[in-house]
């Protein structure tokens, strides 16, 4: 297996792009457990109402089960409703369930509302011993509150983008909001990643919009491209990740190669920190 360094500090990454569909999710869960693979602690923080994180994740998440929700609402503390996924011993989940959806709302008018989820996150992080190497927050496709919160908490972006017609539509608008969160509310937040997902190499578009985005985000962008591939699809309705469910197939290979790069970013992002 491969050898890598893990990060000394807890890499906190929240994945976000404020479109819809573009694998945002399905990244987030699957280089969180490609990370496990790799002897990483990972904690995922599933910040969307629909829970298609903690699902994948194969964690309970019904309306009845202590979430985020309580965290950012009730001031729950996040070890409280952190749990483990059945996929690995060192893969965890703090799942979303449907209350959430009223949390956009419901934060508007409370104190600190952008900083919920950061001193959930402090107090957490100070509190344990085993703390987690990669904290990924998997946020809705909307810019509000929730995802604020996932920007103020984290310090990298990663962004997911689907190799398709408008995929740079919108870009400009996240890295806005990036900016200014830097400015205003966390001056650590940078898009450290990005993944090009639902890859279909025959096509002129993809390889066009790869280039493309190449082009614009040289360092950031990964050399490992995730292909379009029905095994990544059938595996949240198994509870699982492609990573556990079909370890062979071209998405596992492609997501464990992106989780690999990840890591050996790790030095760097330490160096920018400092
Ligand atoms: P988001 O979280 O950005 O809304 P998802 O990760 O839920 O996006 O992905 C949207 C849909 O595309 C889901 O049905 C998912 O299973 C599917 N999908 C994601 N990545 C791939 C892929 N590499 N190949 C095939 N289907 C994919
Ligand atoms: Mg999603």
């Amino acid at each position: 297996s491969t050898k890598v360094d893990l990060p000394v500090s807890t890499r906190i990454l929240t994945v976000s792009n404020q479109k819809g569909g573009v694998g945002k999710t399905t990244s987030a869960v699957n280089v969180a457990a490609a990370l496990a693979n790799l002897g990483a602690r990972v904690l995922v923080i599933d910040l969307d109402p629909q829970g298609n994180a903690s699902t994948a994740l194969g964690v309970p998440h019904t309306a009845d089960v202590p979430s985020v929700y309580d965290v950012l609402i009730d001031e729950f503390p996040l070890a409280e409703v952190i749990q483990p996924s059945p996929e690995s011993d060192n893969l965890f989940c703090a799942p979303s369930t449907i209350h959430l959806a009223g949390a956009e709302i419901e934060l508007v008018s409370q104190v600190a509302r952008e900083h919920r989820l950061r001193t959930a996150l402090e107090e957490y992080l100070a509190s344990v011993d085993e703390k987690p190497h990669f904290i990924i927050i998997d946020c809705p496709p909307s810019l509000g509150l929730l995802t604020i919160n996932a920007f103020t908490a984290a310090d990298e972006v990663f962004i997911p983008i689907q190799c398709e017609y408008y995929a740079l539509e919108g870009l400009s608008q996240l890295l806005g909001s990036v900016q200014m969160i830097q400015k205003h509310l966390n001056p650590r937040l940078h898009v450290s990643t990005i993944l090009l997902t639902m890859y279909d190499g025959r096509t002129r578009l993809a390889q066009q919009v790869a280039e493309e985005v190449r082009s614009h985000f040289a360092e950031q962008v990964l050399d490992t491209v995730i292909p379009r591939s029905v095994r990544v699809s059938e595996a949240p309705s198994f509870g699982q990740t492609v990573v556990a469910y079909d370890p062979q197939s071209a998405g596992a290979i492609a997501y464990r190669e992106a989780a690999v790069e990840i890591v050996r970013k790790s030095a760097r992002e330490a160096e920018g920190r400092a």
